[in-house]
């Protein structure tokens, strides 16, 4: 057999989560993904293009390359906004496959023993545990109810730090008491009841946007579902994904994948666009760990909640009008990983008196990206940038999205940029044109 006949080529790869050479082979040099990707836009440098990313994977699987510092650099230097996916001709997964290789830069450069106590304490130890999660956000919250926060930020005293803490303090929304042990774990319908939804609520949502999924339960509820949110969902995994840590996420994935079925629900359901993305993969990622009906069925049952509601029908009778001009921000995790774009804006447009105003490039992404935004913050605050150009020149009184991480990095860039939009999940909008 040929090198190139080889479908599970590993080459210079570490053999455990290696991509697959099928992935990297498809990829025909045509270029039709340069114009879509921020980091090439940023660089104009090949290497740091989904092309460029693909050769480098290529190359190592080929043993043309080893593993070196630059191939590391670009797995975290991608966005894995997927762009170049909804672009490319060929399949081709550049974002997937530079995750992937965030996993191998672990294997090949391994952090010192702090950093890998550091990054083992926050995967493996507090995002796997809800209650950890909660009890970690005290602090944060006496910080805001205390009047700390106000005096930091009046202090200017953040701007001796490192430029990421200064924006990490600044994205923090007003914080609320979690969600997650707020909300019954069984809400019935309201009204004639259309079927029974198991509703996956997101570490992100429930601890810095409770309102936005409270509102989600309510509209899913008035509009006639029957409404289960286990208590002990963990988190989808996403991050750890992002951050090279697949075993960990693959733990997550077969508890909630058995936790979900176990409900015998009709949907499952998700205001993260983030987490919707990460769910929708597991088939993937547990592929040869799980049964594949399992992984299937579970499959078949994932929805965004934009995309649920714009399949199963709108009921509009008894919305109350909510008087807004909006333009719709694409979340990437929703756009290009699940492909619903057209949901969004169905469901703003039923939504009487909201006049939606598209935006130009409303799929580009907004520079968040998990912790890229922190990471790269100078290159994030171009990627913003162009983003909010194209916001202001709608003229729109609110800026729709449906992702926290979206929310986060455009709440803070709205205000920073002394802009007058308000920044609302698609679910807060319905939540107020929905009765009580
Ligand atoms: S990744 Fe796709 S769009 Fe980009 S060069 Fe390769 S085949 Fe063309
Ligand atoms: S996922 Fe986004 S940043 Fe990464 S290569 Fe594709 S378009 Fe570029």
């Amino acid at each position: 057999m040929s090198r190139t006949d080889d479908k599970d080529l590993k080459g210079n790869f570490k053999p455990q989560d290696a991509p697959h050479y099928d992935d990297v082979l498809q990829c025909m040099r045509c270029g039709f993904c340069l114009p879509t990707c921020p980091t090439y836009a940023l660089t104009g440098r090949e290497r740091s293009s989904p092309r460029g990313r693909v050769a480098l994977a290529r190359a190592v699987a080929e043993q043309k390359l080893e593993f070196t510092q630059a191939v590391k650099e670009e797995s975290f230097f991608c966005l894995d906004c997927r762009a170049c996916t909804t672009a490319c001709p060929s399949g081709v997964r550049a974002g997937e496959v530079m995750e992937i290789c965030r996993s191998q830069s672990h294997a090949f450069y391994p952090l010192g023993t702090a950093g890998k106590a550091f990054r083992e304490f926050i995967l493996q130890k507090m995002l796997p545990s809800p209650e950890k999660l909660e009890t970690s956000m005290l602090p944060t919250r006496l910080y805001q109810r205390l009047g700390i926060q106000w005096l930091v930020r009046h202090s200017k005293v953040l701007k001796l730090g490192p430029g990421w803490m200064e924006k990490a303090e600044g994205m923090l929304p007003e914080l609320d008491k979690p969600l997650r042990t707020q909300l019954p774990e069984r809400i019935e319908a309201k009204g004639k009841k259309r079927g029974k939804v198991g509703f996956f609520l997101g570490c992100v949502m429930t601890l810095m946007y409770p309102g936005v999924s409270r509102q989600t339960v309510r509209v899913l509820v008035h509009q006639g579902f029957e409404v289960i949110t286990p208590r002990n969902t963990k988190c989808c995994g996403a991050p750890h994904l992002s951050e090279g840590d697949r075993q960990t996420a693959r733990e997550l994935a077969l508890f909630n994948l058995d936790l979900f079925l176990d409900q015998d629900v009709d949907y499952i359901v998700t205001d993260c666009a983030g987490c919707g993305a990460s769910l929708k993969e597991y088939e993937e990622l547990l592929e040869g760990q799980a049964e594949h009906a399992k992984l299937a069925k579970f499959r078949s049952k994932i929805r965004d909640i934009t995309e649920f509601l714009a399949e199963v029908g709108l009921r509009t009778e008894g919305l109350k009008p909510v008087n807004k001009t909006v333009t719709y921000h694409e979340p990437c995790h929703l756009c290009h990983a699940q492909g619903v774009s057209a949901q969004p804006r169905k469901l703003l447009k039923q939504i009487p008196g909201v006049e939606l105003r598209e935006m130009a490039e409303a799929s580009w992404c907004c520079g968040s990206a998990a912790t890229w935004g922190l990471k790269y913050s100078e290159e994030s605050q171009k990627v913003l940038d162009r983003k909010l150009g194209n916001v202001r020149a709608t003229g729109a009184e609110a800026l729709v999205t449906a992702n926290p991480g979206c929310h986060l990095q455009l709440a803070w860039g709205v205000r920073e940029a002394g802009m007058p939009q308000q920044v609302l999940h698609l679910m807060e909008l319905l939540g107020e044109a929905t009765p009580d």
